[in-house]
């Protein structure tokens, strides 16, 4: 009796060709292609030479058609519109990944041991919210402290600084 199996590609039964070895495709043209496909999949992924050899026919076979995939494309906008769509979800998953990674490196941001100087803001002492400070570090031994000092200590490039929350009451 003839062994029936289901296709893993349209997923109908059908009967097993005895002279194929676990056959798992039935005989339908889409089915075959499917087959065919995954079988280029897996030697490209897998085998060097057939890679090369690949790369190669197809680099020759762009010089023999150099506008192939141009008019392609003027004729298949829905094609484009999905590469698109594709690329916007690449570019941000990317966007995302980067934001993690500067996230965590704003984390490992050192405060580098030693003494330092803890000086009020004043300008900001008035609108201080009730539960929380801003504190400013000026490392021990910062050039310019003085001349620093009087001017507030708020430009960026001339100040070491960290913004810390703190809760009311804390020591
Ligand atoms: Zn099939």
């Amino acid at each position: 009796m003839n062994r029936k199996s289901r296709c893993v590609h349209c997923r109908r039964f059908f009967v097993e060709n005895p002279r194929v070895k676990n056959q798992s495709y039935c005989r339908r043209r889409a089915c075959q292609r499917a087959r065919k496909s995954r079988w280029q999949r897996h030697k490209m992924a897998t085998d060097a030479d057939y890679q090369k050899n690949q790369k190669e026919s197809q680099r020759i076979w762009q010089q023999q058609h150099p506008h192939y995939w141009r008019n392609y494309r003027q004729n298949h906008p829905d094609y484009c519109e999905r590469n698109r769509q594709l690329q916007k979800v690449r570019d941000a998953k990317r966007r995302a990944q980067r934001l993690a990674k500067m996230d965590a490196l704003k984390q490992l941001k050192p405060i580098i041991p030693g003494t330092y100087y803890l000086i009020p803001q004043l300008k900001n002492l008035a609108k201080m919210d009730a539960l929380t400070q801003k504190i400013n570090v000026i490392p021990v031994g910062y050039q310019h402290f003085d001349a620093s000092c009087k001017k507030g200590l708020d430009r960026p490039h001339q100040a070491f600084a960290i913004h810390a929350h703190l809760k009311e009451g804390a020591p």
